[in-house]
């Protein structure tokens, strides 16, 4: 049996038109268009394509997008005044720090820098603590977009053990906050596994959902998955491949072919989850948007 294949190319594209028509209303009403800054440090080569299609999301939502480029030489200080200009800049509503910075740099104080009413990547923090604590406020968008593809496909999530394969600020963790929140969506029985798990098939195969955030090509085989399971596959890497045209192709950390064949649902690299990330980031921005404007809450609040 295959599994049914989680088309997060669709629902991503179902998210945004929800932002952009969401975005549309309030620029009527206010005349503000919603600003995203995004900071890349860097010519990471991964990251260029990221903050393009971040830039390129904002203004096929009506939003303005700009991309602020600094080199990989730059010092902390350069940043940090970056950021603070940012901060100041009444017309940015929310700002993006692309990661991983160069080596050197202190990601953390930089992330904490940007202010909690501009963060629209949930890493701050106060944004984290509110995570936490059940707050709202923006969820990190890759967690909240995989919580979203669950939803969206009717996958039961309350009382079903979830597996999560790694534990980055970024992903593991908010993900298991989601996912053992009370409500639609939540309510899972969350365990965290990580590069010190013993026996980790074992674990995985225990999961009725299985995450995987490990960075780790093709690792997890359709053998650890139990029949039926819903497999999230967060990786993304680039491999060597020579039939390809720019000699690599995309991987999951999943080995696809075998899993599909055991799962119940299934997300593709590429068109999974990738597409829903930058999806809940234009959603953040609104969220964030939304609040400087002092705009009341509509059908959509700035979390998932
Ligand atoms: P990190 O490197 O920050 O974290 C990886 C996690 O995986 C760590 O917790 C690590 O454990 C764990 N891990 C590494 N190797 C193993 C192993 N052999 N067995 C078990 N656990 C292991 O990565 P991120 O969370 O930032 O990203 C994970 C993947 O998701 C990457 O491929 C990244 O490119 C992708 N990604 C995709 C996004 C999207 O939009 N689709 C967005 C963000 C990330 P330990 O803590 O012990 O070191």
């Amino acid at each position: 049996m295959s599994a049914r294949i989680i088309d997060g190319k669709a629902t991503a594209a179902k998210v945004q038109e929800e932002v952009r028509k969401e975005a549309a209303e309030l620029i009527a009403r206010t005349g503000v268009k919603p600003h995203l800054s995004v900071i890349l440090v860097g010519d990471d080569p991964a990251s260029q394509v990221y903050v393009r299609n971040k830039e390129r999301a904002c203004a096929q939502l009506g939003m303005s997008g700009e991309v602020v480029r600094m080199p990989a030489t730059s010092t902390q200080q350069a940043v940090e005044s970056e950021i603070d200009r940012l901060n100041a800049d009444r017309r940015v509503h929310g700002i993006l720090l692309q990661l991983p910075v160069p080596k050197g740099m202190d990601e953390d104080a930089l992330i904490e820098r940007i202010w909690p009413d501009k963060d629209v990547d949930g890493l701050h923090p106060l944004n984290a603590g509110r995570l936490m604590l059940g707050l709202p406020g923006p969820v990190p968008c890759t967690p909240a977009g995989c919580v979203r593809l669950l939803i969206e496909y009717g996958i039961p999530t309350r009382g079903k053990k979830a597996v999560i394969v790694g534990r980055s600020n970024i992903v593991g963790k908010p993900m298991a906050l989601l996912l053992a929140r009370k409500g639609e969506g939540g309510d899972c029985t969350v365990t965290i596994a990580h590069s010190r798990t013993p026996d980790l098939p074992a674990v995985i195969r225990e999961a009725d959902i299985v995450v995987a955030a490990i960075g780790q090509p093709e690792m997890i085989r359709g053998e650890a998955i139990k029949p039926g399971a819903t497999v999230i596959d967060v990786g993304i890497s680039r491999v060597d491949d020579p039939a390809a045209k720019n000699g690599y192709r995309l991987a999951g950390d999943v080995h696809f072919a075998s899993a599909v064949e055991v799962a119940g649902a299934i997300t593709p690299v590429p068109g999974g989850v990738g597409p829903m990330t930058i999806a809940m980031l234009m959603r953040n921005t609104l969220g964030q948007y939304r609040k400087a404007l002092n705009v009341p809450p509509g059908s959509q609040a700035n979390h998932a």
